[in-house]
């Protein structure tokens, strides 16, 4: 049998334990993008913002990749802290860089949060930056106001002439998804327990609106919210009788068509794997502690091939 293979595509994985990802790989999946984000209290300075970017692009990555977990990122401003006029121009000034770094995949999360001038200047700078760089972009939505604050974005990156086959909106729910689709978007959904988008309402939403350009997503973070949403998701639609290949475009394929836009995210990524070996050393750390056993494993490829030379 071969084993179904997921890809989460809003995970703020720096928030999270080795448990998670244990728990991530052991439910199949094989892919996590990690958006640029919102920490929970204000950064005050550019400093703070690079090493945070260098963080998500850099450690996370390297500390995914020991639990066999291929991790990718999407930089950007987001819409609160657009909001700190001296801070927002530094960070626009230094994202670039990390933009061309391996594994970015998108520009984002970007858009708006309580739709200000200052959340509309930045918004449209990093749109501009998204078409420069030839990347996608992903969007966050605003909680407040939702329906208008989505069409704003939607009319506002369309002034820009931003490819809507290159965008993914985030955080829709049954009064927005209709536009966003309609509209050529890409629409994901962060399934969050107890709140907002429950993954019942998940699964309806896909039974009434085929699998095309959805994506199902997790947005785990620092608050309450599951790491396991999209197999968990995955397996109630199952048991609602939502077909195979429309569960395996939304948990895993229609991410990877977006995103793979970018050039910079391949299913051979996961498919073809390094070894994952926990001696392995980022910046002198290992993720090991004092008197831990390493997991120590090989690709399966080259522990086949071996095995055909013994016999
Ligand atoms: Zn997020």
């Amino acid at each position: 049998m071969t084993r179904t293979l997921y890809i989460d595509p809003h995970a703020h994985m720096i928030s999270r334990t080795t448990d998670d990802y244990e728990r991530m790989a052991a439910a199949g999946v094989v892919a996590v993008i990690e958006p640029a984000f919102w920490i929970g209290q204000p950064r005050t300075h550019v400093g703070t913002y690079i090493d945070y970017l260098a963080l998500i692009c850099g450690f996370e990555r390297f500390r995914a990749g020991q639990f066999g977990i291929r991790h990718y990122c999407c930089v950007g401003l987001n819409s609160k802290e657009a909001n700190h006029e001296a801070l927002a121009e530094a960070v626009l000034e230094i994202l670039p860089r990390f933009a061309l770094k391996e594994g970015v995949v998108a520009i984002g999360e970007i858009g708006y949060d309580e739709q200000t001038e200052l959340e509309d200047r930045y918004f449209r700078r990093q749109i501009e930056l998204a078409k420069e760089l030839s990347l996608p972009i992903l969007i966050h939505t605003p909680h407040r106001d939702k329906k208008r604050g989505t069409r704003r974005t939607m009319d506002v990156l369309e002034e820009h002439g931003m490819d809507p086959a290159r965008v993914v909106i985030d955080h829709n729910n049954e009064e927005t998804v209709e536009e966003v689709l309609e509209r050529g978007y890409w629409a994901a959904f962060s399934i969050y327990p107890h709140t907002k988008m429950g993954n019942e309402r998940m699964t309806e939403i896909v039974r009434r609106y085929g699998p095309e350009r959805i994506i199902v997503d997790s947005a785990c973070d620092w608050g309450i919210s599951d790491p396991l949403a999209v197999p968990k998701t995955a397996e109630l639609m199952r048991r609602r009788g939502i077909p195979e290949d429309w569960i395996r475009k939304v948990t895993y394929a229609n991410a990877l068509t977006v995103y793979g836009l970018s050039g910079e995210m391949r299913e051979a990524d996961w498919l073809d794997p390094p070894p994952i070996d926990q001696r392995t050393l980022y910046m002198g750390n290992t993720i090991l502690r004092g008197g831990q056993e390493p997991r120590i494993e090989r690709p399966k490829r080259l522990e086949d091939q071996e095995r055909l030379e013994i016999s």
